[in-house]
Formats: C-alpha cells, sequence, structure tokens
C-alpha cells in the first residue's frame, strides 16, 4: 500500500499516542484493582464490624429490650449502602430483619449492585452473610448477620469515580489522537514541502535543464544536505554537459586542423605544386602523429575506465625512478633537471597504471617548465597510505583551473596547450587511475611558481 507521508507521519503518531493512552489506561486500571479495591474491601469489613459493634449499645439489660427504632434506622442506612442487616437476641429470636421490612428495596438493592459489579468486573463476586456476636462486656446478647456483596463492591459514588477516571482517560486519550494527527499533518507539510521541491528540481534536470537549483532553507539538516546534493548534482550534470559540448568542438577542431594542414600539402604535393621535400613529409608526420596521439590518449582513457587493476606489490620509490629514467633525453633536450628522493614504500597497485601516472605527471611537468629549472620527484610513506609528488617550477596553475584540469579536454590555455602539444587529457587519465586505486590527487600551485601534483595512494597491506 503506497501512503503519501503526510498520512504516514500522522498515522503513525497517531499509533503512538494510541498504544500510549492504551498503557497508560492498562496500568491505571491494574491499580485501581489492586490499591482501590484492597482499600474498599477493608473499608467494608471495617463497616460491617462497626455496625455489629455499634448494635450492643441499643439493647437495655435492666428491661431487657432493644431499641428497635434506633436499630431501624441504622438498618435502612446501612441498607442504602449495600448492607442487609438482620439483628438477633440471645433466643435467637428476630430483632429487626431489613428484608422483612422492605423486601422489595432489599432486592432492589442486590439487584442493583450485581449488575454494576458484572458490569466492572465480570461474575466475580456474590452477596455473603457475615455473622457477628453482639456483645455487651464479656455477655452475648444477640447476633447481627449482615449480608454484603463480597470479596468488595462500588458503592454509587465509588462506582462513578471508576466510571469517571475510565471517561478521562477515553477523552485524554481522543483528544491526543487528534492532536497527534493534527501535529502529524503539519510536521508532514513541513517535511514534504521541500521534498516535493527537490523532486520537482530533479524532474527539471532530468528533462534537461540543469541551471535549475533548489534553496535549501530548511530547518531539517537531511533535507539540507538533500537540497545541496541535489544542487551540486546539478552543477556537476552541468559543467559534464558543457564539457561535452566543448569535447565535441575540442575534438572536431583537434582533428580538423591537422587533417586541414595534411590534405592541403598532400593536394599541393599531388598537383606538382610542392616537392615532396623531407621536411614537407616531416610536417605531415607529425600532424599524423599528433592524430594519432589523440586518438591512442582517447583509447587509453576508455580502457582505464573498463579494465580491472592487476594488481602487485610495487615499489613506489624504484617505479618513480624507472619512470623518470626513461625521460632522461627529454629533460636534457629541455635543459631541465630532474631528482627522485625518497623511502622505499611498498604498495599493492597496477604498477603499469602507476607507470602512466608517473609518466603523465612528469611529462606535463616537462612542457610547463622553462628551460634550466628542476623537476623534483619524491615519495613517502604516510601510515596507512603511499604519497608521490612531482614538483615543477614552471608557469603554474591559477586559482580557478585548479579545480578543472582534471577534467578530460581541459586545458587551461587552450592555444598555449596546442603549441605544447596536450590535449588535455593527461590528467583525466591519472585522476581516473589514482580513483581506480581508492586514492586521490591534489595540486598545490602558484601562477608563474609552479606546481605540485600529490598523489595519494593507500597501501592495501603491503608489507614495508
Ligand atoms: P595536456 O595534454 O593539455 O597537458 P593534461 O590533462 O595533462 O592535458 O593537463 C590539463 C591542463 O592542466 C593542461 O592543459 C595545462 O594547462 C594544465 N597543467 C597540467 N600540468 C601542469 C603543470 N605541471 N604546470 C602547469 N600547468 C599544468
Amino acid at each position: 500500500m503506497k501512503l503519501s507521508l503526510g498520512k504516514q507521519l500522522s498515522l503513525g503518531f497517531a499509533l503512538i499516542i494510541f498504544i500510549t493512552v492504551a498503557v497508560i489506561s492498562i496500568i491505571a486500571n491494574l491499580l485501581i484493582k489492586n490499591e482501590f479495591e484492597k482499600y474498599v474491601e477493608k473499608q467494608q469489613q471495617a463497616f460491617s464490624a462497626q455496625l455489629a459493634a455499634g448494635l450492643s449499645a441499643q439493647y437495655d439489660e435492666d428491661s431487657g429490650e432493644w431499641d428497635v427504632d434506633y436499630i431501624h434506622g441504622m438498618g435502612m442506612y446501612a441498607l442504602s449502602d449495600g448492607y442487609i442487616l438482620k439483628v438477633y437476641d440471645s433466643q435467637n429470636e428476630v430483632v429487626w430483619d431489613a428484608e422483612n421490612h422492605d423486601m422489595e428495596h432489599c432486592h432492589q438493592m442486590m439487584q442493583e449492585i450485581e449488575e454494576r459489579m458484572n458490569r466492572l468486573s465480570g461474575d466475580e463476586g456474590q452477596f455473603v452473610t457475615h455473622s457477628y456476636d453482639i456483645l455487651s462486656g464479656e455477655k452475648i446478647i444477640g447476633r447481627a448477620d449482615i449480608t454484603y456483596y463480597t470479596p468488595y463492591y462500588f458503592n454509587e459514588n465509588a462506582f462513578r469515580f471508576v466510571d469517571s477516571l475510565n471517561i478521562i482517560l477515553l477523552v485524554t486519550g481522543i483528544i491526543c489522537i487528534i492532536n497527534a494527527i493534527c501535529m502529524g499533518v503539519i510536521f508532514a507539510k513541513k517535511i514534504s514541502k521541500p521534498i516535493i521541491k527537490v523532486t520537482d528540481i530533479a524532474d527539471e534536470i532530468s528533462k534537461g535543464d540543469y541551471s535549475v537549483r533548489t534553496d535549501s532553507r530548511t530547518s531539517t539538516v537531511e533535507l539540507r544536505e538533500l537540497s545541496q546534493a541535489i544542487n551540486n548534482m546539478a552543477e556537476k550534470i552541468e559543467r559534464q554537459e558543457g564539457l561535452r559540448k566543448q569535447l565535441t568542438s575540442d575534438v572536431a577542431h583537434e582533428l580538423r586542423t591537422p587533417l586541414t594542414n595534411i590534405s592541403t600539402q598532400v593536394e599541393m604535393i599531388v598537383d606538382g605544386l610542392f616537392e615532396p621535400t623531407k621536411e614537407r613529409l616531416n610536417g605531415i608526420y607529425d600532424e599524423v602523429n599528433r592524430l594519432s596521439s589523440l586518438v591512442s590518449e582517447l583509447e587509453k582513457l576508455q580502457l582505464i575506465e573498463n579494465t580491472k587493476l592487476n594488481k602487485t606489490e610495487v615499489d613506489l620509490l624504484e617505479l618513480a625512478k624507472s619512470t623518470a629514467s626513461v625521460f632522461e633525453a627529454e629533460f636534457n633536450k629541455n635543459n631541465l633537471q630532474c631528482t627522485v628522493l625518497g623511502e622505499k614504500t611498498l604498495l599493492f597497485a597496477d604498477e603499469g597504471k602507476l607507470r602512466q601516472v608517473i609518466t603523465n605527471l612528469i611529462s606535463n611537468a616537462i612542457k610547463y617548465s622553462q628551460s634550466g629549472g628542476t623537476i623534483e620527484i619524491s615519495v613517502k610513506s604516510y601510515g596507512e597510505n603511499a604519497v608521490l609528488s612531482v614538483k615543477d617550477h614552471g608557469i603554474g596553475i591559477s586559482e580557478e583551473d585548479k579545480e578543472l584540469i582534471f577534467e578530460r579536454f581541459y586545458r587551461t590555455d587552450k592555444s598555449r596547450s596546442r603549441k605544447s602539444g596536450g590535449v588535455g587529457i593527461g590528467l583525466a587519465i591519472v585522476n581516473a587511475i589514482v580513483k581506480a586505486h581508492g586514492g586521490k590527487i591534489e595540486v598545490e600551485s602558484t601562477e608563474g611558481m609552479g606546481s605540485d601534483f600529490i598523489v595519494t595512494l593507500p597501501k592495501n597491506d603491503a608489507q614495508n
């Protein structure tokens, strides 16, 4: 059964209140049963004993007569309270009998009490006669038989008290449940309003409008986080969408320039307008190389995103040294000094892919350094992590670009990068590999001063 948040909250509140009130009622009733009933029972025993004791004063020893009028008064008073009195003298002759006196009243009273008690506690009790000796000093002057409902009964007042208590509990329960439903509706509105808003926004996003944002003005932390998450998602999709569009235009542009160059030159050579000199053919060869490097970079990225890591134990310092050594000719050509320092750091990782990370970072450091500069590579072990840093003293990266350079096809300065031969995929590859290893990459950089790319990778329990 599908229920709205509002209905679920209202029902939930109502159920909690209902259970609470029911538990309070049961406890209250149990207390009444145990304590109040015991109290009433004792009161009744005390009353009947007192009634019997009071009768001795109604006997005149000298004349041997009973004050029947007074006994009649006592008997009628007791009858109105549920006690049926019968008084005998020492010869067992009846002095006064409530039933003889007013049979109808007696039976009516017994019936009322029985009905009342049956209604309250079921068929538990019955009328029992209790006999008391009437004493004058030590001498037995008669006997009083007092019949009343045993073990206890509620007179009109006690019954009304118990009844009122139950009604109070019932009314309180009903008021609480109505209150719970109202509170549920109010709470639900408060909670569901921002959720409905977020749903609408998510709907808009799914329809392709990535510019929409929700305002996260709600006091509920989780809802505020949900709104922010949706906003972040929309922002990311918007940026990705921008990059996707840029990617298409970039790829087209990247392809068009070398293709135009190649086709123009080849056409001229075919038409006999140009001599196929070595320089011309080298120029064409360079353009073809650019094209194939673009394609192979794209392939690499696609491969990293779609293949599993082949992890073995790798010494990151050794790997950094051997990768840097491959660039020796490049360092010399660009008049750069490169140092690799640090400690032996073992980790479980895909060696080939880590080599790719170091290669890309060194190749960037070379590309964006000026002649005569230095590149410092260091490897360190920090607790559970291995940390690699590739630092150059080149052109640096601006604050706003730092966030974006790891996106594919992002280049801080297109003309500069194109001249430097980059296609804007190198760092996207690095980022994808580091993330696949469960690590992170950060960049510290100041424009004009240089950049430091810091890769943190979990060692994954490699024995160091
Ligand atoms: P590219 O192939 O263009 O170098 P990358 O993905 O490797 O692509 O880098 C993205 C952009 O980040 C580059 O275009 C460059 O502007 C900037 N960048 C990368 N590394 C450095 C660095 N060491 N110093 C300065 N800028 C850098």
